[in-house]
């Protein structure tokens, strides 16, 4: 089971770090073949060597998910390379911290524009390419934080991740008559640099809070995200998937005593 992403043409949007990275690593580790971007080349150039050290088919192709032309060359770079695209991970974010009542029309649009246009725009730049797969596959990196909870200095945030899952719903719909599922991963609180500059005490005070007691790793993510991708997968469609360690349940911290 779960060996149909041998072969399969992948773009990883924001996978030159993190969780799209980790992303990258699962389907390049199944078997696909996989183009990562992001807009740092550096970043990009060492993830690819470390894909391809493993074993792995990859490459990259700078671009900021935020803007349509970059969108347009990415999937047109897909095309030239891979021959097309059978499955989208749209994962680029970020998550920058802003108090509601100091939040600036920058940040708004920054955070709206990258996680939630970004999301998007690399979607409807791959649509003509995965309608022609013939088993498309749309993923998206949500979040717990805005869908199911919430978290001081992110309202913006939580808005640009509930807002992908109101695009995911209506998206399933149109697309399902190309035979495109696009589906949702929604992570809780994941070992990356991005959250790794939160500091320590935020990681150590979220660790605690977390059923499983751990913070999750980029692979979960990346595993979760591969079996929406799989032929196995194939009547699932509009659906999120919560990788959180049990995060989302304690009801108090009590909850978490026993
Ligand atoms: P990260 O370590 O900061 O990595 C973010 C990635 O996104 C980088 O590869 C970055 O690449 C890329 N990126 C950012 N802005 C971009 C843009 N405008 N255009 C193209 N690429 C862009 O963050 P992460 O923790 O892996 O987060 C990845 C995704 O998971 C985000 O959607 C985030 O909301 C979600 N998430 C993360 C967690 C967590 O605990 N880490 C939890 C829930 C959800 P460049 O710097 O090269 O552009």
């Amino acid at each position: 089971m779960f060996t149909s992403i041998a072969g399969r043409s992948v773009v990883v949007t924001g996978a030159t770090r993190g969780i799209g990275k980790g992303i990258a690593q699962v389907f390049a580790g199944a078997g696909a073949r996989v183009l990562i971007t992001g807009r740092d080349e550096e970043a990009a150039k060492g993830t690819v060597a470390e894909l391809s050290a493993g074993g792995g088919e990859a490459s990259y192709v700078l671009g900021d998910v935020s803007r349509r032309g970059d969108c347009a060359r990415i999937a047109a770079t897909a095309a030239e390379r891979l021959g097309g695209i059978d499955v989208l991970c749209a994962n680029a974010g970020i998550f920058p911290a802003a108090p509601l009542a100091e939040m600036t029309d920058e940040n708004i649009d920054e955070v709206l524009g990258t996680n939630l246009k970004g999301t998007i725009l690399s979607v409807q730049a791959c649509l003509p390419a995965l309608a022609a797969s013939g088993h498309g596959r749309v993923i998206l990196t949500s979040s717990i934080t805005g869908p199911i909870t919430g978290f001081p200095g992110w309202s913006h945030y939580g808005a640009s991740k509930a807002g992908q899952l109101g695009f995911l719903r209506t998206a399933a719909i149109e697309l399902a008559a190309s035979g495109i599922t696009v589906n949702a991963v929604l992570p809780g609180n994941i070992v990356t640099e991005g959250l790794a500059d939160l500091g320590e005490d935020y990681m150590a005070g979220m660790a605690a809070s977390i059923p499983l007691r751990r913070l999750g790793s980029v692979e979960d993510i990346g595993y979760a995200a591969l079996f929406l991708a799989t032929d196995e997968a194939a009547y699932i469609t509009g659906q999120t998937i919560v990788v959180d360690g049990g995060q989302v349940l304690p009801e108090s911290l009590d909850a978490l005593d026993g």
